[in-house]
């Protein structure tokens, strides 16, 4: 998406503020450089709860992951000595992070699942979060919040729309009616496409739901853990069902004999109607691939719809006038720290547009490190919770 000539308007904005549509990792990060550079900024989500894709799911007494998997901190890239380098560590060490791996399985099947060859990969390190990762949005929102921006949660956006008023030449725009400075729609482009008029250049510009791939996410709980420790997660190639599984307990340092596994795609598409019907294959899939003779005590399936872009954009945000998306699929890879960095990375362009003449650079800051700490000390504490955001398909 490129940029249009018409920037949202600075008096707009400063009456009427910008609106960051979804509360997952890449628009809290978007709100958080707004408020920063002192832009009026609210969020508003239809989940529950904060946090999207980075999703935790209480499942017998206990929170699993069955969104992102991990995140890692990219490293030789721009990322290094970033902001998301500093947020992490100030994760860290509040104990909301933890190290998980850097090795992973990689196992081949055959067309009974049984598997063939094994190997271990060696990669970056896996961070994972003891309250599973939904907790680090709450974190992040609960910063928010204390700072005065206002969050809320079960509000679904239907439509934006572009105005502009008589004798007001910077575009602003109306979300279900309401007018606001600019909006940010931040989430897969196939949901923000919906809220878009159809052929607009902010529409044109995205792709559509065949450019996304989904997934299930499966929870399987068991009285005892039957796999060896040094599992962690693996890859599976050569399943028609399976693409990877994480040993959740390993992964939050509790140690519960619990496996989430994470479909293909084309599994999924097939489920997507009735995703509970895949319940059984993807038991049978996994006691296969780890010789499991004892069936789970339970199976909680959770459909993805828009799990993963198959494709990315080259830019890291788009901004149409006053219309900016961001998230995953805007640069060079999708994950959680592409989709932070493009939130991020769309806040500041806002707020250094937005900018009233003469002392915009100045009001364009990155928290320092004693700024993370002192937002630090005013957070909440972080937990689990037990909920989890729709995914309409
Ligand atoms: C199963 C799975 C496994 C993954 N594994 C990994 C991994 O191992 N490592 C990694 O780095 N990444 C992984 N990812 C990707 C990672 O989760 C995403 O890149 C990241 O969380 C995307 O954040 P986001 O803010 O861009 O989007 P989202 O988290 O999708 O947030 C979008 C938000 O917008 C809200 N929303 C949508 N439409 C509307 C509307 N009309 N009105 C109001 N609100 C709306 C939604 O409720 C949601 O909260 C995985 C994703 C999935 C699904």
């Amino acid at each position: 998406m490129s940029s249009a000539p018409e920037a949202a308007s600075p008096s707009r904005v400063a009456d009427e503020g910008v609106l960051v549509v979804g509360a997952g990792i890449s628009g809290l990060a978007c709100a958080r450089a707004l408020h920063d550079a002192g832009v009026p900024v609210r969020v508003v989500d239809r989940g529950r709860v904060p946090g999207g894709r980075l999703a935790t799911k209480r499942v017998e007494g206990r929170p699993a992951d069955i969104g992102a998997r991990y995140f890692t901190v990219p490293e030789g890239s721009s990322f290094e000595g970033s902001p998301f380098e500093d947020l992490v560590g100030s994760w860290r060490h509040r104990g909301l992070v933890r190290e998980w791996t850097d090795t992973f399985s990689a196992l081949t099947v055959d067309d009974s699942g049984a598997v063939t060859a094994r190997e271990l990969k060696t990669g970056p390190m896996r961070f994972a979060a003891p309250g599973g990762l939904r907790s680090l949005a709450t974190d992040l929102a609960a910063s928010l919040e204390s700072d005065g921006v206002t969050i809320t949660q079960g509000l679904e956006v239907s439509a934006v729309e572009v105005v502009a008023g008589a004798g007001d030449p910077g575009a602003g725009v109306a979300v279900d009616g309401v007018p606001y400075g600019a909006v940010v729609l931040a989430m897969p482009d196939p949901q923000a496409k919906r809220m878009l008029a159809p052929g607009s250049p902010a529409s044109d510009a995205l792709s559509g739901a065949d450019a996304w791939e989904p997934t299930l996410s499966v929870v399987l709980s068991y009285e005892a853990r039957h796999w060896s420790p040094e599992l962690h997660g693996a890859f599976v190639g050569g399943s028609s069902v399976l693409a990877f599984v994480a040993d959740d307990g390993d992964r939050q340092g509790d140690g519960a004999p619990v496996l989430v596994a994470h479909t293909t795609g084309a599994f999924a598409r097939e489920h997507l109607e009735h995703p509970e019907t895949a319940a059984d294959a993807v038991v049978a899939a996994v006691r296969a691939l780890f010789e499991i003779e004892a069936a789970p005590v339970s199976v909680v399936v959770h459909r993805w719809t828009f799990a993963n872009p198959a494709r990315q954009h080259d830019e890291p945000f788009g901004l149409v006038g006053a219309i900016g998306v961001c998230g995953d699929s805007w640069g060079e890879r999708s994950s959680v720290s592409t989709a932070w960095a493009s939130g991020d990375g769309l806040g500041r362009e806002l707020a250094r547009r937005l900018a009233p003449a003469g002392d915009g650079s100045e009001n364009v800051v990155a928290p320092d490190a004693d700024e993370l700490e002192r937002r630090a000390g005013t957070r909440s504490p972080a937990g689990g919770d037990d909920a989890v955001a729709g995914d309409a398909p």
